[in-house]
């Protein structure tokens, strides 16, 4: 590709609001740019790169015995009321109507379409197990759109889907795909750690994510050095205390507290620490009723395992401060569980407490010396918070939080899909059996986000040479100025071609200094300079954007060269 033919657009500035290094490289360097909040454009060198991810995932996934497909963005309402998401799914799915009025919504995932295209093409267990894939664009809409490609509202996913007579047959593609995986990371450059998400509460379901470590990372991931325990703090259990709560010592007394709305205010105000308060958080619950969560003031709330709760509406809704008020007669940041008559549901940890501190149901006071089962009665428990460094794993282990982005996941749906949408299939002896799924995703634009993040320095991106949108910047200095540099450079680029290697030949006018930055910002793995001084002593300059090394090299020895430093062999 010719840079004089690209009207490519660089910035040295970092823009205004990327956050991480990813999102602020890829828009320096022209790779992509935002059409609207979570919308990007993949403008023609970024493209290459995108297409080179699916290239990998393309080629493992038919290596593994998948079959490609297409399937429809825009998926009728019809077949998500079939399995209950058009309610559950909630405001991520974006609806909208033809102009029969007819419900659509814009994909987010495929469960649906590839069941339905399941009952209608599988019909005997002769036809099982079948693994079908796409690579195809998804739309959530997205609470909090943000760093570029990461959590993007459009965005780029590999989805497959297969299907199985029994539960060995599943358990063997489920392998299959995790060894898959891994493979396709290695291949694209990228360290992943494998993070266990199966827990007791989705029963016999198996899941496992796929994780970068870094950290920018918007996951949060529960590990034990030395020991086989690694998961996503959405699904870590937070085991209860091991001792008995305390016994209470104060008595319950109710005092002013005007502008100490947060823990931390509540904290200074009354000379304690948060791990003596508890907070009080209303979500709605399935019968247009609101339920308090107690968590204890120092831990947060996991809403993966609140969603889970009988009798809490999916997806979780908190109450805003309206509905708070009416119920409780105060501003969220002086509730509390005294004296409600709502469902109250309390952390392990929080039940735990004593003589704790807690909203009065009064704007501008708190309880200070409250005690369970005297001051209000024993409390409903659950596991309702995210883990902390120091909590014990189930195995015992001290727990460690790093943190990921999800790049993977691979999910056992069992017969969830199948048995809602009625995909069945005759089994050996002609009875009809609904049929076992699992479901592999990878954010294929995503992975592009997390490889700059983990590949760029101070000038730039540093791509690893898989994912490199060229192999070679060609750089033709002054060439206006010199006829030599123009024909010489000219024939590098036309034998660098007919190499089958992937050239971006800057033959702009421009500064020296400026093709420089950009081929550094691009993040292009060899650089090959062509100048007149150099020309004149038979050399032209080889730099190598990784190491930052550059050396002399004779003119005819270049292509040769490179194309033994391109490791084509992966
Ligand atoms: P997350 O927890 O990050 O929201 P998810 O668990 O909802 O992701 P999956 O349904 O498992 O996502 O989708 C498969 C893959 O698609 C994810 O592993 C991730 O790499 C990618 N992905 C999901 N949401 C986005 C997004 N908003 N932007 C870019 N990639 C995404
Ligand atoms: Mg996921």
């Amino acid at each position: 590709m010719r840079l004089s033919k690209l009207p490519l657009t660089t910035f040295k500035e970092v823009p205004a609001d990327a956050e991480i290094a990813s999102h602020q490289l890829m828009l320096r360097a022209g790779l992509i740019r935002q059409l609207a909040s979570g919308l990007f454009t993949w403008m023609p060198i970024g493209l290459r790169v995108l297409r080179k991810v699916e290239q990998v995932v393309r080629e493992e996934m038919d290596r593994a015995g998948a079959m490609e497909l297409l399937m429809p963005a825009v998926q009728p309402a019809e077949l998500w009321q079939e399995t209950g998401r058009w309610e559950k799914y909630g405001p991520l799915l974006l609806r909208m109507h033809d102009r029969k009025n007819r419900e659509f919504c814009f994909g987010p995932t495929h469960e649906e379409v590839i069941t339905d295209i399941g009952r209608q093409e599988l019909k005997s267990y002769k036809q099982l197990p079948v693994n079908y894939y796409q690579i195809q664009t998804k739309f959530r809409d997205e609470l909090r759109p943000r760093f570029g490609l990461m959590r993007a509202r459009e965005f780029v996913m590999k989805d497959a889907y297969s299907f199985h007579l029994d539960q060995d047959s599943l358990d063997e593609t489920y392998a299959l795909m995790e060894s898959t995986y891994q493979l396709i990371f290695k291949r694209l450059g990228l360290p992943c750690k494998s993070v266990d998400a199966d827990s007791g509460a989705i029963g016999g379901a198996r899941s496992c994510e796929f994780h970068v470590l870094a950290e920018s990372g918007e996951d949060a991931l529960a590990y034990v050095d030395g020991e086989d325990f690694a998961m996503n703090v959405e699904l870590a259990p937070a085991a209860a205390p091991d001792e008995p709560r305390a016994n209470a010592t104060k008595e319950m007394q109710k005092v002013e507290t005007p502008d100490s709305r947060s823990i931390d205010q509540v904290c200074d105000k009354l000379a304690t620490v948060p791990s003596q308060t508890v907070k009080t958080l209303l979500v709605e619950g399935e019968k247009n009723d609101l339920i308090a969560l107690v968590l204890r003031g120092d831990h947060s709330l996991n809403s993966s395992k609140a969603e889970k709760l009988d009798g809490v509406r999916q997806p979780l809704t908190l109450a805003d401060a309206e509905q708070i008020e009416s119920v409780l007669g105060a501003e969220p940041g002086f509730v509390g569980p005294v004296g409600t008559k709502i469902r109250v549901v309390a952390d392990y940890s929080a039940a735990a407490c004593a003589d704790f501190v807690c909203g009065a149901n009064e704007n501008g006071r708190h309880l200070t010396g409250v005690n369970w089962g005297r001051d209000l009665p024993e409390p409903e428990t659950a596991d309702l918070r995210n883990v902390v460094t120091g909590d014990k794993s189930p195995a015992g282990g001290m727990i460690s939080i790093a943190r990921g982005i999800e790049v993977g996941h691979i999910f056992q749906l069992g017969d969830t899909y199948s048995k809602r949408m009625n995909a069945r299939v005759l089994d050996k002896d002609g009875r009809e059996q609904p049929m076992l799924m699992g479901c592999y995703g990878i954010g294929v634009s995503r992975i592009v986000a997390a490889s700059v993040e983990q590949n760029h320095d101070e000038k730039g991106i540093v791509w690893p040479s898989r994912l490199a949108p060229f192999q070679v910047a060609l750089l033709a200095l002054n060439a206006k100025k010199s006829a030599e540099v123009r024909s010489f450079a000219e024939s590098l680029y036309e034998k660098f071609t007919q190499a089958g290697i992937e050239v971006l030949f800057d033959d702009r006018d421009a500064r020296p200094g400026v093709m420089f930055a950009d081929a550094d910002l691009l993040g292009i793995p060899h650089q090959v300079v062509v100048g007149d001084r150099g020309l004149g002593n038979g050399i032209v300059e080889y730099r190598q954007r990784c190491s930052g090394d550059s050396r002399e090299m004779e003119l005819d020895g270049i292509v040769d060269y490179i194309t033994t430093q391109i490791d084509s062999k992966d």
